[in-house]
C-alpha cells in the first residue's frame, strides 16, 4: 500500500527521494492515535547533522522517501484513552526514538537508547511494519512513553534541538560524573552539540574549556557562551600548557581528528567521551591511557527518563540552543550550509508557520 494510504491520518512533509539528498514536498499518512499514543501538531523541528547523513544515505541504512527530523516540538491535538501524562494543548517533544522492546536490561533501566531493538524516529521499521517518518512534517503520532513535556518557560524553537543535541551532551556529563561543581571539563568542537554542552556544563557549576581548530571562535566561546577558557587545538604551545588539567572531555567532532593531544589534556583518571560519530576509525594511542588510568568512552543520546530530566534542567536554568529559524522551503539551502558548518548553531524549521501543503 502507498505511504499515502497505509494509515488513516493524512500527513504532509518534505522528503529526500534518493541519495542526492534533495528534499521536496511529500504526502504520506500517520497511524491512528492509539490508546497510549499522543498526536501533536508539529511547530518546530531542528536540523541535526545526522539528518544530512541519512538524507544522502551516508550510513547505508536509509529508506526512501525519507522524512528526517528528530528534534520535534509541538502542541498536543489528541490523546489516546489510556494516555496518562498528557492532555490536549500540552507542549511536547519527540527526540530520536519512538519505540523500544520494553523488556531488555537497558529498557528495564530507563536506557531505551541502548535497547538493541529501539525504533528510531525516522527511517526505522515500526511495530506495524511501516516506516517511521520524522518531524519535517505537519503532524506526529507517538507512544506517550517517547514523548517529553516542554515546560512553559522554554521557547519551543530554541528547545527543539535539546531533544537530540541537548541530551547527547547532558547524558555523558551526568553518567561520567563530570557534573560536579569545581570540576574542569573540555568541550571539543563548538557546533550544534558543543555549544549546548558548554551551556549544560556551566549550569552544573563546572569549569569549561572549549577546544577548537578555529581561533576565531574564541570570543564567541568566552563572551557569549561563558566558557572559562579556550584552546586552539593546532596550537602546540597552548595545548602543552594545558596538559593534565581536565577531569573529562566531551568530544563532539565527527571528522577525523587525533585523540593523542586530547588524552594529554586529561588528568589521571580523566575521561574522554566521544559523542560525535566519525565515519572512519580513529587512531587510539594506548600508552598514554595506561600511564594515567584514563578512559576513552562513547555515549549516545539518553533514555526517556533522563531526556525529561534534561529538559527540566534546561527549563530551570533557562538553557536553549542558539538557533537560526528557517522556513520549510529553505531546507535544501540549509543542508548545503550545514555541510560547511555555516550556522550558529542549529537550524530549526518553523514548521507551524511555513509548511504548506502544496500537493
Ligand atoms: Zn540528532
Ligand atoms: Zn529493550
Amino acid at each position: 500500500m502507498s505511504t499515502e494510504q497505509e494509515h488513516p491520518n493524512t500527513a504532509f512533509g518534505w522528503a529526500a527521494r534518493d541519495s542526492s539528498g534533495v528534499f521536496s514536498p511529500f504526502k504520506f499518512s500517520r497511524r491512528e492515535t492509539g490508546d497510549k499514543d499522543v498526536m501533536f501538531k508539529v511547530l518546530y523541528c531542528g536540523i541535526c547533522h545526522s539528518d544530512l547523513h541519512m538524507a544522502k544515505n551516508e550510513w547505508g541504512t536509509s529508506n526512501y522517501p525519507l522524512v528526517p527530523g528528530h528534534e520535534i516540538v509541538g502542541v498536543v491535538t489528541e490523546v489516546g484513552s489510556k494516555v496518562q501524562k498528557f492532555n490536549v494543548g500540552d507542549k511536547v517533544g519527540v527526540g530520536c526514538m519512538v519505540g523500544s522492546c520494553k523488556s531488555c536490561e537497558s529498557c528495564s533501566n530507563n536506557l531505551e537508547n541502548y535497547c538493541p531493538k529501539s525504533i528510531l524516529t525516522y527511517g526505522s521499521k515500526y511495530y506495524d511494519g511501516t516506516i517511521t517518518y520524522g518531524g519535517y512534517s505537519d503532524i506526529m503520532v507517538a507512544n506517550e512513553h517517547f514523548v517529553v513535556r516542554i515546560p512553559d518557560n522554554l521557547p519551543l524553537d530554541g528547545a527543539a534541538p535539546l531533544l537530540c543535541a541537548g541530551i547527547t551532551t547532558y547524558s555523558p556529563l551526568r553518567y561520567f560524573g563530570l557534573d560536579k561543581p569545581g570540576m574542569h571539563v573540555g568541550v571539543v568542537g563548538l557546533g550544534g552539540l558543543g555549544h549546548v554542552a558548554v551551556k549544560f556544563a556551566k549550569a552544573m557549576g563546572v569549569k569549561v574549556t572549549v577546544i577548537s581548530t578555529s581561533p576565531n571562535k574564541k570570543d564567541e566561546a568566552i563572551e557569549h557562551l561563558c566558557a572559562d577558557s579556550f584552546l586552539v587545538s593546532r596550537n602546540e604551545d597552548q595545548m602543552q600548557a594545558a596538559m593534565g588539567t581536565l577531569d573529562g572531555i566531551i568530544d563532539t567532532v565527527s571528522a577525523l581528528h587525533p585523540l593523542l593531544p586530547l588524552i594529554g589534556l586529561l588528568k589521571s583518571h580523566g575521561k574522554l567521551v566521544m559523542v560525535g560519530a566519525p565515519e572512519k576509525p580513529l587512531e587510539l594511542p594506548v600508552f598514554p591511557l595506561l600511564v594515567g588510568r584514563k578512559i576513552v568512552a562513547g555515549s549516545t543520546i539518553g533514555g526517556m527518563k533522563e531526556t525529561q530530566e534534561m529538559i527540566d534542567f534546561a527549563s530551570k536554568h533557562n538553557i536553549t540552543a542558539d538557533i537560526e529559524v528557517i522556513p520549510m522551503d529553505y531546507v535544501n539551502t540549509a543542508m548545503e550550509r550545514l555541510l560547511k558548518a555555516d550556522v550558529r548553531y542549529r537550524f530549526v524549521i518553523d514548521i507551524g508557520n511555513t509548511l504548506k501543503s502544496t500537493l
